[in-house]
């Protein structure tokens, strides 16, 4: 069997659906499992509300829900079958009740409890799947909805809770080969899961891409495949270098520090189910189902390309530490690092020097307290807004020189906190938030400029070939 999942805007709109329909029917011999997302834009909808509400703006709450279950409503409308529409208009009618229920409990307060915040936000795969599988059953196959709340058992760190996997694999492999049987499509939920009580819960943003991964090594799936509005990982971001290649083959560690540094296409813990079981994944366009896609295995085949990919991401926060107390003393840095674990809070990025340190952090919520106690250990400064630029490929290893055409191609952007980890496969490092946008096209040009699509794939294929 095979996991596939359709991302935001693969599931926006009617059309949208319709297409997940066909992809779906014509891979069908292969027993696909069916994950979604929200609909585009419903969970930051859906969370907006919650603000809006804790504000005490009531009304703009509603008005804002309104136009989500406007959405649904009429989305459902054009693709159930025509004896269901009643009741599936029932059905998400119920789940806006449970919205609203939330939003009321968050208005009372006056607070969005990490709780209450999951209680709002899961609607939007709630709904979405519910709509999909519907449409499934319209087109003549058997769309079995598939609640995926009671196999995925999380722990209660709700927001972004972490699965726990011995209880979930064996209820998620036991749940969906059910679901498949006598030739269902199952169709389930990205993102969300429940606790040991029942309390639902979500896995952080973006999570669907995970939730799927950890469904297919949980089943076995023979395939991953993540539809998106994209050909595939492409050479960079498309909305900052519209040049960009898509990449046709790729290894999971390669993906991975794409995803770990910023490549939206991927949420940053998708590839670790997939890799623990071997299982190849594909990321592929909704909207042009035709084009093949890249292929993320064990092992890419070698390749003429220095640089597979960049990726890079904002809002990065960098906190340096500054101690003559460093300067020859041992434990320094095991008393700083216990500060960022007291605090719950991993660091990104650390370079050192005889009296300072600088590390980059993505997750904010600690910083002040981090802060202050990381002033019992020297003096602290904090620059905000910058942006971690990373470029990834195996041939980082081996190639002489990669430093100096890497800078000098950004040689008016200054820079800080150079690394080239001890995986190798990765060179990174920090800009100013204001920068990123410029520094990544000149990279980007000065690394795929005379590798356009074709070459680049020709001559990944070719070493394939050889
Ligand atoms: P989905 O809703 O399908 O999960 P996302 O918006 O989360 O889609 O991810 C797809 C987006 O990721 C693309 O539209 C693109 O702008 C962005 N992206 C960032 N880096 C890359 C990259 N290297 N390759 C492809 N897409 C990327
Ligand atoms: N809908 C969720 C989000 O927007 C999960 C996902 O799309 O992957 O974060
Ligand atoms: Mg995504």
């Amino acid at each position: 069997m095979i996991v596939m999942k359709f991302g935001g805007t693969s599931v926006e709109d009617a059309i949208a659906i319709r297409r997940l329909v066909s992809i779906v029917r014509s891979q069908l011999h292969r027993r696909p499992v069916v994950v979604v997302s929200a609909m585009g834009r419903t969970t930051n909808g859906l969370l907006e509300c919650s603000r809006m509400a804790a504000g005490g703006d009531t009304l703009s709450a509603q008005n804002r829900l309104d136009e989500i279950a406007a959405h649904h409503f009429k989305t459902a409308g054009q693709l159930a079958p025509p004896e269901e529409i009643e009741s599936l208009r029932e059905a998400l009618g119920r789940r806006f009740i449970a919205v609203r229920a939330a939003l009321e409990e968050i208005g009372q307060t006056g607070r969005i409890t990490p709780r209450l915040s999951d209680a709002v936000s899961s609607n939007g795969e709630l709904l979405s799947s519910v709509i999909v599988a519907a449409a499934f059953r319209a087109e003549g196959l058997k769309g079995v909805w598939v609640d995926v709340r009671p196999m995925m058992r999380t722990n209660d760190d709700f927001t972004r809770a972490a699965v726990q996997f011995e209880i979930a694999n064996p209820e998620l492999k036991e749940g969906f080969n059910a679901a498949l049987a006598d030739g269902g499509v199952p169709v389930t939920q990205g993102f969300i899961g429940s606790t040991a009580d029942g309390v639902t819960t979500t896995i952080g943003r973006g999570g669907s891409d995970y939730s799927t991964s950890i469904i297919g090594a949980a089943t076995g799936a023979d395939e991953i495949q993540i539809w998106t509005d994209v050909d595939g990982i492409m050479t960079t971001d498309p909305r900052i270098a519209p040049e960009a290649a898509k990449v046709k083959i790729i290894s999971f560690a390669e993906a991975s520090e794409l995803a770990y540094f910023g490549a939206k296409v991927l949420h940053p813990s998708t590839l670790l189910p997939a890799m623990v079981r071997d299982i190849p994944v594909r990321v592929l366009n909704s909207r042009r189902p035709e084009v093949e896609g890249t292929a993320i295995v064990r092992q890419s085949p070698p390749s003429r390309a220095v640089v597979k990919a960049i990726a890079f991401k904002r809002g990065i926060t960098v906190i340096n530490v500054t101690s003559d107390r460093m300067l020859m003393a041992h434990g320094f840095l095991s008393r700083l690092f216990a500060v960022f674990d007291m605090h719950e809070t991993s660091i990104d990025m650390v370079a050192t020097s005889e009296v300072s340190v600088s590390m980059t952090l993505d997750d904010t919520r600690h910083l002040d307290a981090i802060v202050a106690d990381l002033r019992g250990l020297g003096e602290v400064s904090v620059e905000r807004d910058a942006a971690l630029i990373c470029l990834v490929g195996e041939n980082l290893k081996f190639t002489p020189g990669v430093a100096s055409r890497i800078f000098s191609s950004i040689e008016e952007i200054n820079v800080s906190m150079i690394s080239h980890g001890a995986s190798a496969i990765n060179v990174s490092f920090i800009v100013d938030g204001g920068s990123v946008e410029r520094a990544v096209k000149s990279l980007h040009c000065e690394f795929f400029s005379e590798l356009d699509e074709e070459t680049f794939e020709a001559a990944a294929l070719a070493q394939t070939v050889a």
